[in-house]
């Protein structure tokens, strides 16, 4: 016999947990089930990367404490995957065998790491960053190391790099482009950061592939695509995502990268809705805690009968690494013009200008301005007004 729910929740990361959260307040009295594979109820998965240096409780982790949920009504299956959907029937089966049907259904499945097919790559003290278990094993096995090699040199790679550097190891990073952080910076920029980072005691390796983990069983090296050896005792991968989609790929069920949904967070199938890492809006994985949370918030008030729409947020990025400290937005690729104001070393910022309008935008060394940058850039701001408004003396 199925158990029978109005809100079925697949996943229990930010986005299902808004959405639960947005059912409640719209349905005070539907039932809601969460199901997740892993043994925790919601936690700040963005905190991972910094607690790869810090003790940490699991406490600390969690959104919300298990009394919400009671206080709620929202039901969560703890460390059980879902394992067949029956869209059909509006049925799902849990790994032990359990049925539950459904009136709508939320995939929230988020993503997993992209593990590049290198050689090797299953030895042992090779990882990737994930859930809070993998962070245990990261912190167990590193605290041994001497050199650490993160393979993958964006923003999360570059995050993990300086968390693993506070645990006093020696830290190789490895990138496949020419200059780190070639989508958020143009190169020269970039080489400032190179430099900064290289002060800090970086390793860094450009143009670089992992090519072969070296080691009998256990890693001891890193082979690079222009064959260096690059001597090591552990590994992290970070080289992006992929969405979750091994429950629904011999479905009805629309997939691209992730499941295609409209801008109502809708997939091709009646009552079936998907949010967050799993999800594809406009030919897009966004793959982040902010746009999992407002999709959630979204697709959680149309399971209740809205008709809300999700708009794709302009992307931006800011990093903070010890004392360097960065903002980028907008084009910083292409401009018909570029404003600069320089002040020593350590600052160094530039306006991307198409048309008098400003366009991107890249704050170096000192990031109090980012807000003003980033909405003069969504607000298609010209550049004289934004230049008589702000203290910093652009050229
Ligand atoms: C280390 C790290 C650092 C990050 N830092 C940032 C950051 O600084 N800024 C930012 O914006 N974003 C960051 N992100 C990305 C952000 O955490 C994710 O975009 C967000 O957590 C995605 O939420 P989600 O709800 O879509 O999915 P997830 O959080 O992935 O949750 C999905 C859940 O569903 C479960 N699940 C999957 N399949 C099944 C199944 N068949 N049955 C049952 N359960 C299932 C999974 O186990 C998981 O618990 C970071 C991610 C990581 C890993």
């Amino acid at each position: 016999m199925a158990e029978k729910v109005d809100y079925l929740i697949i996943g229990n990361g930010i986005s299902g947990l808004s959405a639960a959260r947005e059912i409640r307040k719209n349905d005070e009295s539907g039932s809601i089930t969460m199901v997740s594979s892993e043994p925790y109820l919601t936690y700040y998965r963005v905190k991972l990367t910094e607690c790869i240096s810090k003790n940490f409780s699991k406490e600390e982790f969690l959104v919300n404490k298990e009394d919400w949920y009671k206080e709620n009504s929202i039901d969560v299956i703890l460390s059980k995957i879902v394992e067949k959907v029956d869209f059909d029937n509006n049925l799902v089966k849990l790994d032990d065998g359990v049925l539950i049907k459904y009136r709508k259904l939320l995939l929230a499945m988020g993503s997993r790491p992209f593990i590049p097919p290198i050689a090797g790559k299953f030895k042992k003290g090779v990882f990737a960053l994930r859930t809070l278990r993998d962070l245990r094993y990261i912190q167990d096995y590193f605290l041994s190391c001497k050199k650490v090699t993160v393979i993958g040199g964006g923003l999360l790679g570059l995050e993990a790099a300086w968390s693993i550097k506070q645990l006093n190891k020696e830290v190789n990073i490895i990138n496949r482009s020419s200059y780190l952080l070639s989508k958020q910076l143009d190169e020269e920029l970039s080489r400032k950061l190179e430099k900064k980072l290289k002060n800090l005691g970086f390793n860094i390796y450009l143009d670089s592939s992992a090519e072969e983990i070296l080691g009998e069983n256990t890693v001891n090296g890193v082979k690079l695509s222009g064959k260096e050896i690059v001597e090591t005792n552990g590994v992290l991968i970070s080289s992006g995502i992929r969405s979750n989609l091994d429950l629904v790929r011999e479905t009805k069920l629309n997939f691209d990268k992730g499941i295609i949904v409209d801008k109502h967070l809708k997939t091709n199938l009646p009552n079936v809705y998907a949010a967050g890492d799993v999800a594809e809006v406009e030919g897009v994985v966004l793959g982040l805690w902010t746009a999992g949370n407002e999709q959630g918030k979204i697709v959680g008030s149309n399971m209740t009968g809205d008709n809300k729409e999700y708009t794709t947020p302009k992307p931006y990025t800011s990093l903070e690494i010890g004392d360097i400290k960065l903002f980028s937005a907008g084009n910083v690729k292409k401009s018909d013009k570029i404003y600069e104001y320089k002040e020593g070393e350590d600052i160094h910022h530039k306006l991307f200008t198409t048309n008098g309008t400003i366009t991107g935008g890249i704050l170096f060394g000192d990031i109090k301005e980012m807000f003003k940058l980033r909405k003069a850039i969504l607000d298609q701001t010209q550049v004289s007004d934004y230049l008589k408004d702000t203290d910093i003396e652009f050229k």
